[in-house]
């Protein structure tokens, strides 16, 4: 066996492998000179917006603009409050923000690592409700809650049903961050598998190059079935203008720029080999890892088909653990380290430690393992033997 390393991320081989189409895109680009807007961008959404199952697509400059635009347009704005996981990117919080609306945090799904509809429920059967509208108010916050946000992680879809049950309870939207889930597919109880994108009022997702479908830069897109919604977006990231010039609402510059659709298109041709091969790669790390004791595996409802954006694991000793795997070559990640409510820049929120049970036992116990679609299962078997021999020390 070799000694090579075993890289966390490859990112090299997909471009090696593409990069006569790559080069050809970009070369069509320079040619017709369209940077912004125009065929490429629009053959992208109308593609995009296929893979997905929705009606309707719009490409914007990032995944963090995608989530900030799905939820104003979705109508959420100052004075509400948005209910999301504090086991995610930063980025969720931070749309939130952006958009003018507070966040309130529930807690996580211990066995999948998404929101809780559980947690969920019983935070919103706990809210004060407004007297004028009978909409729960934000325990945080105070402000009434206006948008259910959660985070289809690691490529696992959110247990949507019962996210959407609660949530039409309450006269709540759903907005989805779909960010690290292209692909993933979820079982309904009407029997119909459907992909992430596809549940709520609108969904995010980004196209910063590590994720499962990357640019070659940065870009992001909104998925929806609300034309209205649709139209909304295509202002917002355009100066909030739908006929040039005549601005009917202050938007910004937050555009998919056309030569980053131009080399998504190339891609998103490969995305269904590439998931299937992350799959694959997951099944093997399943088998491999069964004998190891003391490791969690992710754990997969027989109601969906993750896209393996990450390989979690669950051990003790989670950062010993990448301390010795790194002295044996193999890289690993950390997704995420601190939950949000205890990060620095959100101290002044008032969540203590404690306050997120789940969210802070399995920030603190999680590593990922090497991850992408061309990882062999020579690199997997020197990968589940340090771990093994870590676990045995
Ligand atoms: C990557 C990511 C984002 C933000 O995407 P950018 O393209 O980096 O702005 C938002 N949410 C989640 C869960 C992400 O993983």
């Amino acid at each position: 066996m070799s000694d090579n390393p075993v890289p966390f991320l490859d990112l090299v081989a997909p471009h090696r492998e593409l990069e006569n189409d790559l080069v050809e895109a970009f070369r069509q680009a320079v040619r017709s000179a369209a940077f912004v807007g125009g065929a490429e961008v629009e053959g992208f959404e109308r593609e995009f917006a296929e893979f997905c199952g929705s009606k309707f697509c719009v490409g914007v400059a990032n995944g963090t603009d995608a989530v900030r635009f799905a939820l104003m347009a979705s109508g959420v704005g100052p004075g509400d409050a948005v209910v999301t996981v504090a086991h995610t990117f930063i980025a969720t919080v931070e749309a939130i923000s952006q958009a003018g609306a507070e966040t309130e945090f529930v807690d996580i799904d211990e066995r999948t690592y998404c929101m809780s509809p559980a947690a969920l429920d019983e935070y919103l059967e706990g809210c004060a409700k407004d007297p004028g509208t009978g909409r729960p108010l934000g325990r945080r916050t105070g402000k009434p809650i206006k948008a259910v946000l959660p985070v289809h992680l690691y490529g696992q879809a959110a247990d949507m049903d019962a996210i959407l049950a609660v949530a039409d309870r309450y006269g709540l939207i759903v907005v989805e961050d779909a960010c690290q889930a292209h692909g993933a597919e979820y079982k309904s109880a009407d029997g119909k598998w459907r992909r992430a994108g596809t549940f709520g009022k609108a969904a995010a997702f980004s196209f910063y190059p590590g994720k499962n479908l990357g640019s070659c830069g940065e870009g992001g897109a909104v998925t929806t079935d609300d034309e209205q919604v649709a139209k909304t977006i295509k202002m917002l990231r355009e100066h909030g203008q739908a006929q040039k010039y005549y601005h009917d609402l202050e938007g910004y510059n937050g555009r998919l720029h056309a030569i980053q659709a131009a080399f998504l298109r190339v891609k998103l041709r490969k995305l269904p080999e590439w998931n299937a091969g992350r799959y694959a790669a997951a099944r093997r790390y399943g088998e491999m890892l069964a004998g190891v004791p003391g490791v969690i595996v992710p754990h997969e409802p027989e109601n969906t088909r993750p896209v393996y954006h990450l390989y979690v694991i669950r051990t003790k000793d989670r950062d010993a653990l990448g301390e010795y795997l790194k002295a044996r070559k193999v890289f690993t990640g950390l997704h995420y380290p601190v939950p949000l409510h205890l990060q620095k820049c959100y101290a002044g929120w008032g969540y203590a430690k404690g306050s997120l049970p789940v969210t802070e036992a399995v920030a603190s116990s999680i590593v990922s393992l090497p991850m992408f679609p061309t990882l062999t299962a020579e690199q997997q078997q020197r990968t589940v033997d340090a771990v093994a021999d870590f676990v045995a020390r």
